[in-house]
């Protein structure tokens, strides 16, 4: 929801002005936040569906505020997107995902979510230079994770963006698929490695949704023949599971498979020692 608009002529009802000045208390909380060092990264695995073996690491952002305790990503990162503070923030994100990856064994890769605001800054392909090189991660090892929603604004330089972190090896990953914008034109135009398929169409399919079965088929056909892999999100059951390897999907995220994690119990997932 954007602003509600009327100035100080409207007259909000009590609730609406609640939120409204929830919403304000919360993004003066949330401009202190990196600097008072209260965001963290969890990290959720991501399987290979036939093997089980883990493949990476999704990087999620947990805020701890002094003043409004545990606030999810679904409320703070829309509120981050709409007052640009999601640039910082993202920009932190990605440092610390690649120095915490740095750390897993090299096959392991980690993906970072990057908003719209983010990608269409003019400085976003030299941030991630700059995280691989101060980090020297490998470019292969990182995987972005954008939605369709980042073709709405504007799609060239959305596009040019994504080539040039291609370019340095890196690769990308349509996340949300099938939730946002519909054309498919820039799958034309765009090498995804992945696709992920919503969690909205495991479930449906779980529950006996012909239609979400048809799509989720739909999508795994359509990638394998663009040459993309498809990762299934949101799998909570070892049914979700076993349906999902059945329809052919190439990797597995999910609860059932483990919950987003602290850096160092993803490490300890692998037996390995910390640091290197
Ligand atoms: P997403 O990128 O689609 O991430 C997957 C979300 O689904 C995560 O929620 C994850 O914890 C949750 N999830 C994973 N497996 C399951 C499952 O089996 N069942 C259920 N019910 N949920 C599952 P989370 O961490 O709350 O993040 C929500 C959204 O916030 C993310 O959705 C992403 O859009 C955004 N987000 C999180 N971290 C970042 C970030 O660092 N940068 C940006 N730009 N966005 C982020
Ligand atoms: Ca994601
Ligand atoms: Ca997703
Ligand atoms: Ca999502």
């Amino acid at each position: 929801a954007k602003d509600l608009g009327g100035g100080e002529h409207c007259r909000f009802e009590p609730v609406l002005h609640a939120s409204a000045e929830e919403r304000r208390q919360l993004e003066v909380a949330l401009r202190k936040a990196l600097g008072r060092d209260e965001m963290v990264l969890h990290y959720q695995p991501v399987v290979d569906a036939r093997s089980e073996n883990v493949v990476s690491f999704e990087a999620l952002v947990r805020w701890n505020s002094a003043e409004h305790g545990f606030v999810s990503p679904g409320k703070f990162i829309p509120l981050a997107e709409d007052t640009r503070l999601i640039v910082p923030i993202g920009q932190w994100v990605m440092r610390r995902a690649c120095e915490e990856a740095r750390n897993w064994p090299e096959h392991i890769k980690v993906n970072v979510n990057v908003s719209p605001e983010q990608l269409l800054e003019p400085g976003f392909h030299r941030e991630v230079v700059e995280a691989l090189a101060a980090t020297g991660l490998r470019p292969e090892r990182l995987e972005i994770e954008v939605t369709e929603s980042i073709f709405l604004r504007d799609a060239s330089v959305a596009r040019n963006a994504l080539e040039q972190v291609m370019a340095l090896g890196c690769s990308v990953a349509l996340d949300d698929f099938g939730t946002g914008y519909s054309s498919l034109g820039y799958l034309r135009k765009l090498k995804f490695s992945t696709i992920k398929v919503d969690r909205t169409f495991v479930q449906g399919a779980a529950q006996g949704s012909a239609e979400s079965l048809a799509i989720i088929n739909a999508v795994v056909a359509m990638a394998k023949s663009l040459k993309m892999s498809t990762t299934a999100e949101g799998v909570e059951t070892i049914e979700e599971a076993e349906l999902i390897r059945n329809l052919g999907c190439d990797k597995i995220q999910g609860f059932y498979f483990g919950r987003p994690m602290t850096a160092p119990d993803a490490l300890r997932l692998f037996n390995v020692v910390e640091g290197r």
